[in-house]
């Protein structure tokens, strides 16, 4: 079954979004769900308790609103004759794009912080509330871009030290570390669609994009605590009141 839908920026076509722009749609009610059905849920068992507070709905919220206004941003075409990024990478453009909205949302309340429309504490909140997304959205698989994108930002975090795993099994950000790796990796990305890099596209993925033992002994945990990947619409005729 196909993961159901929080937010959309659409259209996907380069060439409308470089002359009209996106729109930008947030499913509030299926955020919610999800937020307090899965997301919540895995933090219990995979953030530090210390920093729990951190996980609050508003910054589940500016996390994918962020993700879908940092779609509509960056580069859509090669700096180099290779035409659209989308053409260049390929079949690795989708995860490469998903993992790009994901970290340069990231990187975009960083500098609402900056600039102090985001105040410390949201942005912790953010930090930790990403962090937690990461567990969520890698259970969707390698077959789906998010998942993907999810499992390279994980090691990508893990290399730089953005958090910490500690010896009760749980994680703990280290903010100074993540702003630092959250600045690099939009870079990395934003560098690789410019310069239309398949062959970099693809070994990075064939390196990182997998979850690697630690991890899944982690998912694991949170699989038997039986907290769902996704959630499911009670919808149809009967719903309505049409059968
Ligand atoms: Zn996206």
């Amino acid at each position: 079954m196909a993961g159901k839908t929080i937010a959309i920026n659409l259209p996907n076509d380069e060439k409308v979004q470089l002359q009209k722009g996106t729109r930008k749609l947030q499913l509030k009610n299926a955020m919610r769900a999800k937020f307090d059905k899965i997301l919540v849920p895995i933090a219990d068992v995979l953030i530090a308790p210390d920093q729990r507070q951190y996980i609050t709905f508003d910054a589940f919220f500016s996390n994918t609103m962020f993700h879908e206004v940092a779609h509509g941003m960056g580069i859509k075409n090669t700096i180099n004759g290779k035409g659209p990024a989308r053409k260049a990478l390929k079949e690795k453009y989708s995860a490469i794009e998903e993992g790009k909205a994901d970290i340069l949302g990231l990187f975009l309340v960083d500098k609402l912080n900056e600039m102090g429309e985001f105040t410390e504490t949201e942005m912790i909140d953010n930090y930790v509330t990403f962090m937690a997304g990461i567990f969520r959205s890698v259970r969707f698989g390698a077959s789906s871009a998010h998942g993907m994108a999810n499992m390279l930002r994980f090691n990508y975090f893990l290399e730089k030290g953005a958090f910490v795993r500690n010896s009760d099994g749980t994680y703990s950000t280290d903010m100074g570390k993540m702003k630092i790796a959250a600045a690099r990796l939009t870079e990395k990305i934003l560098k690789l669609q410019g310069d239309g890099d398949y062959e970099a596209a693809k070994a990075w993925i064939e390196k990182d994009g997998l979850i690697k033992p630690q991890l899944q002994a982690d998912l694991d945990r949170v699989n038997d605590a039986g907290i769902p990947v996704d959630i499911y619409f009670i919808q149809g005729p009967e719903v309505l009141g049409l059968k």
